[in-house]
């Protein structure tokens, strides 16, 4: 009998930290702790980031095994994200999986964040259902955070209700009942859903990428267009942030969107070469448009604005969500004529959001294309899809040294 493979995925590149166990390509678990420590700052604090992923590290894993029902001692290989990302954040990740792989004897397998994204398309959940839990986050965390309950995107909310305080003295629990709020009813299907079949064309837009992959194979990848500036989460969290919404923004726009009117303002487009992006324009496109409404109503701040007019925060989120939607799906478009590809799919955080998604689903209809979105559970940062990717690299023998490390910046 064939000896199971069984992966250990750990991922740590930004404020995410998060374990996962794959058997022969199933996912038997896939556990998340987000850190909310960064909402107050307006973004991620690099080092309170790495701070909080040596305090999660050890109970993610324990409890990604455990709930998987593995040994240690029956891994095949540890795969970790070894970049991009935030160098101190990632170091705590490499750090553990050199420790764990040295003193089990299995090799380690180094997975690019951004490849991780295109295979989430791949994971392939187990029968029994979700195998995606989120965990509460340690005491002092869930303190300062019990106060901000607003649900944001199906992911955010599930985030905030599986880290409800409840008294309980252990630092990290799972809420299984929250956990499974946020994923689609038909998991039992997922070990047979239907995968993309190569080539194919992924949208990759998450808060610190935004690029069209051509993707040859499970680890054959091409960057064909990327942003020359911004990423799209970028410019939608900066946006929030001009009109007074929480980190990270882009759930809030999705949420306000839906109130608003998609034709109330009209915001720059780029105008780039090839299949890349610009979203700095747009930015600035939207400051001025809130300046030249501030300075004709003679008031000072989005407030006083949004007091004469009511709509004000709706109209202007749900005018960028469709603009950012058009920028993406422009050039996605034209990349999939000029290559002849039928089929796409969107990966990374922004494809959670609802004008994406559903600009997806309209793209397949008018253009008869096959389209990949992921489930909600798979759009941010998880290491269900960090395993996956080690899982086909494993097979391939793609092994790195035990001296390897993290890196900033990369292309896939
Ligand atoms: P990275 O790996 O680059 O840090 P993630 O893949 O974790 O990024 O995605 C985070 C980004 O996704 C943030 O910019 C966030 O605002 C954005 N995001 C998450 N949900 C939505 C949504 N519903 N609409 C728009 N943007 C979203
Ligand atoms: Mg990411």
């Amino acid at each position: 009998m064939e000896k199971d493979i069984i992966i250990l995925g750990i991922e740590s590149s930004c404020d995410d930290t998060s374990a996962a166990v794959i058997r022969n390509g199933v996912l038997l678990s896939n556990v998340i702790a987000s850190q909310k420590v960064h909402e107050e700052y307006g973004g991620v604090v690099p080092e309170l980031a790495s701070r909080a992923h040596q305090q999660n590290i050890v109970p993610v894993v324990d409890t990604a095994l455990r709930r998987a029902g593995v040994d240690r001692k029956d891994l095949s290989a540890i795969a970790f994200t070894r970049g991009p990302g935030l160098l101190g954040s990632l170091l705590v990740g490499v750090s553990f999986a050199k420790g764990l792989a040295l003193s089990l004897g299995v090799p380690m397998v180094e997975v690019n964040h951004l490849q991780g994204h295109v295979l989430a398309h791949f994971v392939r959940e187990g029968s029994k259902g979700s195998n995606s839990s989120y965990l509460r986050e340690a005491p002092d965390d869930r303190q300062s955070r019990a106060k901000d309950s607003i649900p944001l995107c199906p992911v955010g909310t599930c985030l905030r209700n599986s880290m409800r305080a409840t008294g309980s003295q252990s630092q990290f629990q799972i809420d299984p009942q929250a956990a499974g709020n946020c994923f689609t009813p038909t998991l039992g299907e997922e070990s047979k859903k239907e995968v993309p079949e190569f080539p194919f064309l992924c949208l990759l837009v998450s808060g610190g990428n935004s690029q069209i992959v051509l993707v040859k194979a499970y680890n054959d990848m091409e960057i064909i267009g990327q942003t020359i500036d911004d990423a799209a989460g970028e410019a939608f969290d900066k946006c929030a942030k001009v009109l007074g919404l929480p980190y990270p923004g882009g759930p809030w726009i999705d949420r306000l969107a839906k109130q608003g009117n998609p034709e109330a303002f009209v915001f720059a487009k780029p105008q780039v070469s090839g299949y890349n992006y610009s979203f700095s324009g747009l930015k600035t496109s939207f400051l001025y448009t809130l300046r030249d409404l501030m300075i004709a109503h003679g008031v000072n701040t989005v407030d006083e604005l949004a007091e004469q007019m009511p709509n004000l925060r709706e109209d202007l989120c749900a005018s960028l969500q469709k603009t950012v939607v058009e920028i993406l799906m422009k050039q996605l478009r034209r990349a999939a004529k000029e290559y002849k590809i039928n089929t796409v799919a969107v990966a990374g955080g922004v494809s959670a959001n609802s004008g994406l998604r559903a600009a997806f689903e309209d793209y397949g209809k008018r253009y008869r294309a096959k389209v990949f979105i992921p489930p909600f559970s798979f759009t941010t940062d998880n290491a269900a899809m960090i395993a996956e990717a080690g899982y086909w690299k494993y097979q391939d023998g793609d092994f790195c040294p035990i001296d390897a490390v993290p890196y900033a910046k990369t292309r896939i």
